[in-house]
């Protein structure tokens, strides 16, 4: 944890927990960090869905060049806490009220998934005549074999609801090129895929490269002009290893390459789990310590219903202890004895578990703080808030 965050934590009374904090001095850095580390052309749009929070979005306006938003809310959110930054509308199953509503609200680019919303959008366009938008193709690609065998996220290259088949792909392309009529509303500026979550640094590039390629190709035998394309987002996040970063650079130079091979192209990417995962903390107290058939378990307040990250994933969410030592009270303090502890919430539920059977634990007394790290990304924001009723964490932005 960070100095600031140890600090802040530290002073935080009990019934201030849980709480969410983040640094926002941290991502600022983080990302410009990112940012530094890729080439001229290359466009970095955070994902908004992995932590739309007002002030994170804001804190990353400066080193992200827009926003990829998947759904009416998300569009009208962001609009309003980064008014002037280019968004990305992407997402399946994208309603006509919130068609029209991105239509006039003028984003930046479309993530068409679908022929039915080419034509959905089309009949919007045609209510609206001069109104023109640009238009990415989404594509599922079918990658080559071995490059996603170790990935945990596959939304492409089998089936999925996202995207279109490169057939199709191309089919939709076909309606946007030559003297099509669409084509005038619709300006197809080149093709957006996002196969994958979870990639090191070498299979994104061998992604990217893959998409590239294939776009290019298409281009070539429908004679539009590639302008650009989204390799997507899905850079690797270590949950097992809290200090592993995605390589940035490796990834930096790899794409310099590849943009070498295509002068006139413009590549975009989207993260969002890489850019906002390491700038918050869930931070909480135990409440109790047990043992139970011979192991310990260490209660928290709050639980997976403010943070449900490592039940979705099925991963030990990774902590860090800030020893309380004051005990008020005359009954025996409980302490994990046995080397280790699950952390469970206070969810009547066995699946409420933040990490299970965690060495990190020994020694650790009721009492005693935990700030659970790695919790700026698919956090708070895709948590079962109402399950049991128990009360939502404070928010706390520090740096900002
Ligand atoms: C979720 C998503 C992203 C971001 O993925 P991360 O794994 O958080 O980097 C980018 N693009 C699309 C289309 C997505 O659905």
């Amino acid at each position: 944890m960070t100095v600031s965050v140890r600090r802040h934590v530290a002073a935080l009374k009990p019934d201030e927990l849980p709480a969410y904090v983040y640094d926002l001095a941290a991502l600022r850095e983080h990302a410009a960090a990112v940012r530094a580390t890729l080439p001229d052309r290359v466009e970095l749009y955070y994902a908004a869905k992995a932590n739309p929070e007002t002030p994170v979005l804001t804190a990353l306006r400066e080193a992200v060049d827009g926003y990829e938003v998947s759904s009416g809310g998300e569009l009208a959110h962001v609009r309003q806490a980064v008014p002037d930054a280019p968004l990305a509308f992407g997402g399946p199953g994208k309603t006509p009220v919130e068609i029209a509503a991105a239509v006039d609200a003028g984003v930046h680019r479309w993530h068409v998934e679908s022929e039915q919303e080419l034509h959905r959008l089309a009949a919007v366009l045609a209510e609206r005549p001069g109104v023109a938008v640009d238009v990415l193709l989404r594509v599922n690609l079918t990658l080559g074999a071995g490059t996603l065998d170790a990935v945990t996220l596959a939304m492409g290259g089998r089936p999925t609801p996202f995207g279109l088949d490169p057939d199709r792909a191309e089919e939709c392309a076909r309606l946007l090129t030559g003297d099509s009529p669409l084509g005038r509303q619709l300006r197809l500026r080149g093709v957006h895929a996002h196969l994958a979550s979870g990639l090191a640094a070498t299979e994104q590039l061998a992604v990217a490269e893959q998409i590239v390629d294939w776009s290019a190709a298409l281009a070539e035998r429908l004679g539009f002009p590639l302008d650009e394309v989204n390799v997507g987002g899905g850079m690797a996040v270590d949950y097992e290893d809290p200090s592993a970063r995605f390589d940035w650079t490796a990834f930096g130079e790899g794409l310099a390459k590849l943009l070498d091979a295509y002068p006139g192209l413009t590549l975009r990417i989207e993260p969002g789990r890489a850019l906002t995962a390491y700038c918050g903390w869930y931070a909480t107290e135990v409440l109790d310590v047990k043992r139970s058939h011979g192991e310990d378990f260490a209660v928290v307040r709050g639980g997976t219903h403010h943070l449900r990250t490592p039940a979705t994933r099925g991963h030990s969410q990774p902590f860090e202890v800030l020893p309380v030592d004051a005990w008020p009270h005359p009954w025996p303090r409980p302490a994990v004895t046995t080397g280790r502890a699950t952390l469970a919430g206070q969810l009547c539920t066995p699946k409420d578990v933040l990490a299970r059977a965690a060495d990190g634990a020994d020694g650790m007394r009721a009492a005693d703080r935990v700030l659970f790290t790695m919790a700026g990304a698919y956090a708070w924001n895709i948590s079962h808030h109402e399950f049991l009723m128990h009360p939502r964490p404070g928010f706390h932005y520090l740096g900002g």
